[in-house]
């Protein structure tokens, strides 16, 4: 999570109750402060915030009112005994406007490090977000700051169904929320075992009933919300380790039996336990091979990479 504290908001003097312009944002352990101008200090002391964990300081320009209280926050920071690198970025001439002002806290028990934006647009990434700079105006050179923060897209089954999604090959084993979402829409829905499995599965007779309690238990939930094309696809490769996907696939005919009218689905493409058996990093022939042991065994459909390939031999 990103937490942001506006310190101040101030321009020219501090004023009581209404520090200068400093922003401070803590993510994921790492401490970001934008601007420090005279009396941050105070103002972080108040909101209860530290600067110790300050490792990225960024500066819009370099009027006083924006950078003078960087010597005693320095200073500060010594004190606390932080040790490791404090990265600065800042518009050009950063270095020089730095050390001037380190004049006065000449002994630092931590590394500067300087960043300085030659670009009108600069972006500088680090582990998990980045900070993209761009240029604002100002009478002097001056930078506006973004902290972006990578987040994964989030799939949202209803807009995809809207916009003519026809079936839904879910490998994550499902949730409430999604089923009946494709309740409303009457879409098939591919059903995958993706439970753990590898280690408090050692035999086969442990491995088979843990996934019929599984797919059980599931069925019966998508039956109660009214999704009626169900697929089944048994999870090869997905925590499984690679014994427990052979005893699968011997086992598809009870599974076809067990799951009657349901049909049943094989993936076991260029999976990593193909390649663990066969102990060859080109495995396009052996998953043909796997997907016509399970043809045989009855297996209704194929999710394959290669399709050119299982086409010719299946
Ligand atoms: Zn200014």
């Amino acid at each position: 999570m990103l937490d942001v504290c506006l310190l101040g908001t101030g321009g020219m003097m501090p004023l009581p109750h209404r520090w200068l312009t400093s922003l401070m944002a803590r993510y994921n352990g790492t401490s970001i402060l934008i601007d420090c101008g005279e009396g941050t200090q105070v103002a972080m002391k108040e909101k209860g915030w530290s600067p110790k964990p300050i490792d990225i300081m960024c500066f819009t320009h370099y009027h006083a009112d924006h950078i003078s209280g960087l010597p005693g926050m320095l200073l500060t920071m010594g004190n606390a005994e932080k040790t490791t690198p404090l990265l600065m970025i800042g518009p050009k001439g950063l270095k020089k406007v730095v050390n001037a002002l380190r004049v006065v806290a000449p002994e630092l028990p931590f590394e500067l490090q300087f960043m300085e934006i030659t670009e009108p647009e600069q972006t500088f990434s680090f582990d998990g977000f980045r900070i993209e700079t761009f240029r604002v105006n100002h009478n002097v050179i001056c930078y506006g700051y973004n902290i972006v923060i990578e987040r994964k897209g989030k799939f949202q089954l209803d807009k995809a169904m809207a916009l003519g999604a026809d079936m839904i090959n879910d490998v994550s084993g499902g949730e409430e929320a999604m089923w009946k979402v494709l309740a409303k829409h009457r879409a098939p829905y591919i059903l995958t075992h993706a439970c753990e499995i590898t280690s408090q599965c050692p035999t086969y007779d442990a491995t088979m009933s843990q996934v019929l309690d599984f797919l059980q238990a599931r069925l019966d939930m998508l039956r109660r919300l009214g999704v009626a094309d169900v697929v089944v696809d048994p999870g090869f490769g997905f925590s499984k380790r690679g014994l427990c996907n052979m005893w699968l696939l011997d086992t598809l005919p009870q599974l076809l039996e067990w799951l009657g009218d349901i049909p049943l689905l094989v993936g076991a493409s260029r999976k990593h336990f193909v390649r663990e058996i066969t102990g060859k990093n080109d495995i396009v022939e052996a998953s043909v091979a796997f997907a016509k042991l399970a043809m045989e065994r009855g297996a209704n459909f194929f999710r394959v990479h290669d399709v050119a390939a299982h086409k010719h031999l299946i």
